[in-house]
């Protein structure tokens, strides 16, 4: 089974009780890619700037990920700066450059078009649109946003939101899209929107599946499942944890020969698995150094923090 992704690729500028980096790697394509990786072959599709070289090649390709759907370009590469002074759970932006991302047509390689998985990760809806119906074919479509597309973008999110089955997104945007501040409101708010599933994240502290399921005398019922994110003794950056969990989720049920619930509840642990690694060092450093062995040695301690018997 392959993921095809489409997101951003970038430099981040990041600050946080931890102290300060200056553009490192990163994007939501990036720290997704990376995640999935450690349980499926994964494709990107994104742009870069004449800034990104051979060294940050070599951070996709020490994980085997396919780049040749990342297109280089004249100009310089999307950038992002975030800061996490005020709070440690959700990013301040301080600027985005869209750069070359502003006049990207997506193109998608012939190689990729087996893909049954496709996920459209952070990036203008526009564009996760654009591949989106390029790839009729695929079995499962995620994807992500923020309250930047949110906000300003709604009309071309909505479209997305139709061509969805699963929306990961943290639960200030979960309120924001559905303008409903209780949650479960929200997440029946959103899903009237397209997705059949809903995984809203919670920061430190973790996440929640909604998913619909057909129930005997009462149509559809929201069925719900919770899972915690692991109690860390230092969160030093958690720039990309979100995309991380993404990765980690979709990459697990990718691998499994079918999307059944127990699978579903399996991807959610080891996409707290994943956001866990992302928050452990600055950037990608982390993700960049694990092995698939300590991913399920952690798995197994999650196992422990919630067994009841
Ligand atoms: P998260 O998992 O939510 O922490 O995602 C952080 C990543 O999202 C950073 O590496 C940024 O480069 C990327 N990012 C920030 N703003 C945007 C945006 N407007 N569009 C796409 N990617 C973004």
């Amino acid at each position: 089974m392959s993921i095809t992704v489409v997101g951003s690729v970038a430099y981040d500028s990041i600050e946080t009780p931890a102290g300060r980096r200056e553009r490192c790697l990163g994007g939501a394509a990036t720290y997704f890619s990376l995640a999935a990786s450690f349980f499926t072959d994964v494709r990107v599709i994104a742009v870069v700037g004449e800034d990104f070289g051979r060294k940050q090649e070599t951070v996709f390709a020490a994980r085997n990920i396919d780049t040749r759907g990342i297109e280089h370009t004249a100009g310089k590469s999307f950038f992002w700066e975030g800061s996490y002074l005020e709070n440690i759970n959700e990013a301040k932006t301080r600027s985005t450059e869209l750069n070359v991302f502003a006049s990207f047509e997506p193109k998608i390689p012939d190689a990729y078009r087996d893909s049954e998985f496709l996920f459209l990760a952070n990036i203008d809806p526009i564009l996760q649109r654009r591949v989106r119906d390029a790839m009729p074919n695929v079995k499962l479509v995620a994807g992500d946003t923020m309250n930047y597309w949110i906000k300003d973008h709604r009309p071309a999110l909505l479209e997305v939101l139709k061509g969805l089955d699963v929306l990961l997104i943290n639960d200030t945007e979960a309120r924001m899209l559905a303008g409903n501040n209780n949650l479960v409101q929200a997440a029946r708010g959103v899903m009237a929107l397209g997705p059949r599933a809903l995984v809203v994240k919670h920061g430190e502290y973790g996440a929640t599946l909604f998913y619909s399921s057909p129930s005997k005398n009462r149509g559809d019922e929201l069925r719900t499942f919770r899972a915690p994110a692991l109690p860390l003794k230092e969160v030093v950056d958690p720039t990309g944890a979100g995309d991380s969990f993404a990765g980690g989720f979709f990459g697990y049920l990718a691998s499994q020969p079918e999307q059944t619930p127990t699978a579903w509840r399996h991807a959610m642990f080891y996409g707290s698995v994943m956001g866990s690694y992302a928050c452990e060092r600055f950037g990608t450093e982390r993700l960049q150094q694990i092995s698939r062995a300590e991913i399920d040695a952690r798995f197994n301690v999650f196992r422990e923090l919630t067994h009841l018997d």
